[in-house]
């Protein structure tokens, strides 16, 4: 598996979309062997988005295999051995478990996305800014896609990697699919310390050297970890919502709200979050598990990462599943010729959609585990850290890549019948 899979003519494939999960779907597709033609993406310019987020080992296996080199983002990534859950209102240590338990190396989105970024850059492969898709054509066996420009792109497979908003989804879903609220939504703050903060004992108990902590309580928690050494600082502060705030990374949250909230966690953090000066405000939005991933006539056009299996910030897998979901695509690929690419589609979601849904849902225990323990539980109680503790770890040994392989005759067996009668069966009803 080390070497790429494919020993047949190249599929001529466009990636819609270069955040974490494009980039992956790239690094993956060029090392099996296949072309990728562009990787297209609306906005003119990357910014620095979003705050911090995990890559797991299952996502460093497989970017290491297709020759990146993964020491870059380790380098950069929150360096704490451990990280602690603590009683909400007083900071006491319920359960204290390795980093790797959880998200492995805990970096900046926008640091990690730009080494991604270096990585399909340096293999020649060309990514095009300000390239917004506004039609896909499900033509078989050349697909097509539109862009604002006019410009029209055919291939022999498309992989919308175009996030929560997904326009391709419609496409493959035949309907527009609304957001479903999760009742919960973040505020997030994520800046540079000042020597004033740094200086203040009431503020800077986390700041020494890298952290990262969680404080629980009922229906609420925060999530703190520092970066780039200690530079920098982020909170996140997840709590109940039945507001219509909406679904977005830019919408600036309400400090006064924040305040109110935290009055009275523990003090060791309380006042570095009351003395930020401002927030976001984004709603933890999600979509209902869907029917399929891939497009109904030509089985050309495909979902992958946020488009088809978001996750919740407690799952803290989603960039490292659109990592998993790239590889098994590109090794499915690999094993089919020109006019099999709707076996390998096919496979394809049927591999990925019962492992998102695990990862999925270990995100909503946790929050779930975290939001009750402490509801109707008395100050001198004692609570069992398995109760709290992040249960992850099983994910991570998992090769996804090695699975699609040992997994393929059977399920391309599953999918050619399907096929043969006309009935693909939905992943979930
Ligand atoms: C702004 C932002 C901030 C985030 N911050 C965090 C964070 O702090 N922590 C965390 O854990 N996760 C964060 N995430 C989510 C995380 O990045 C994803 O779960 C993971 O990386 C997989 O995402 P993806 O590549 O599937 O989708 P995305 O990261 O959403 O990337 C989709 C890409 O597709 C492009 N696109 C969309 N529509 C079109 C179109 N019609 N034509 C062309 N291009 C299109 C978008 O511009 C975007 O670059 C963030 C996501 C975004 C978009």
């Amino acid at each position: 598996m080390d070497k790429p899979t494919r020993d047949k003519t190249p599929l001529r494939v466009v990636v819609v979309g270069a955040g974490l999960g494009g980039c992956a779907t790239t690094l993956a597709l060029h090392h099996h062997g296949h072309k990728v033609v562009a990787v297209l993406d609306k906005v003119r310019e990357f910014q620095r988005l979003g705050d911090s987020l995990g890559l797991g080992e299952n996502a460093y296996r497989l970017l290491a295999r297709w020759g990146c080199n993964v020491k870059e983002i380790q380098d950069i990534g929150n360096q704490s051995p451990t990280m602690k859950i603590r009683r909400w209102h007083d900071g006491k240590i319920l359960a204290e478990q390795p980093l790797m338990d959880m998200a492995g190396y805990i970096g900046h989105r926008g640091d990690y996305h730009d080494i991604f970024l270096k990585w399909v850059r340096e293999r020649g492969i060309p990514i095009r800014m300000g390239c917004e898709v506004v039609a896909y054509d499900d033509s078989d066996p050349s697909p097509s896609l539109t862009l604002a420009s006019s410009e029209v792109l055919t291939a022999d497979v498309i992989v919308a990697c175009d996030g929560i908003k997904s326009l391709a989804r419609h496409l493959v879903l035949g309907a527009r699919d609304d957001p479903v609220s999760s009742g919960y939504a973040c505020f997030r703050a994520y800046f540079e310390p000042s020597e004033e903060m740094k200086a203040d004992p009431r503020r800077n108990a986390f700041l020494k050297q890298d952290s990262v902590n969680f404080w629980i309580g009922p229906d609420l928690h925060v999530v703190q970890n520092t970066l780039r050494g200690g530079r920098e600082f982020n909170w996140i502060l997840t709590h109940k919502d039945d507001g219509d705030v909406p679904e977005s990374w830019f919408q600036p949250g309400d400090m006064e709200e924040v305040r109110r909230l935290v009055s009275d966690i523990d003090p060791a953090i309380r006042e570095a979050i009351m003395s930020t000066e401002k927030c976001l405000d984004w709603k933890i939005c999600y979509r209902n598990p869907l029917p399929t991933w891939v497009s109904p006539n030509s089985h050309r056009i495909v979902l992958l990462g946020d488009s088809c299996h978001a996750h919740l910030p407690t799952s803290a897998q989603g960039a490292s599943q659109a990592c998993e979901s790239a590889g098994v695509l590109a090794v499915c690929l690999s094993l089919v010729d020109g006019e099999n690419v709707k076996i390998a589609t096919r496979a394809y979601e049927k591999l990925r959609f019962s492992r998102t849904r695990v990862s999925q849902t270990h995100g909503e225990d946790l929050r779930d585990r975290w939001h009750n323990v402490l509801k109707n539980t008395h100050e001198g109680a004692e609570i069992d850290p398995e109760m709290v503790k992040i249960k992850n770890r099983p994910l991570y040994a998992f090769d996804a890549e090695h699975d699609a392989l040992d997994s393929w005759n059977d399920v391309a067996t599953t999918v050619s019948q399907e096929l043969a009668r006309g009935n693909i069966l939905p992943l979930t009803s």
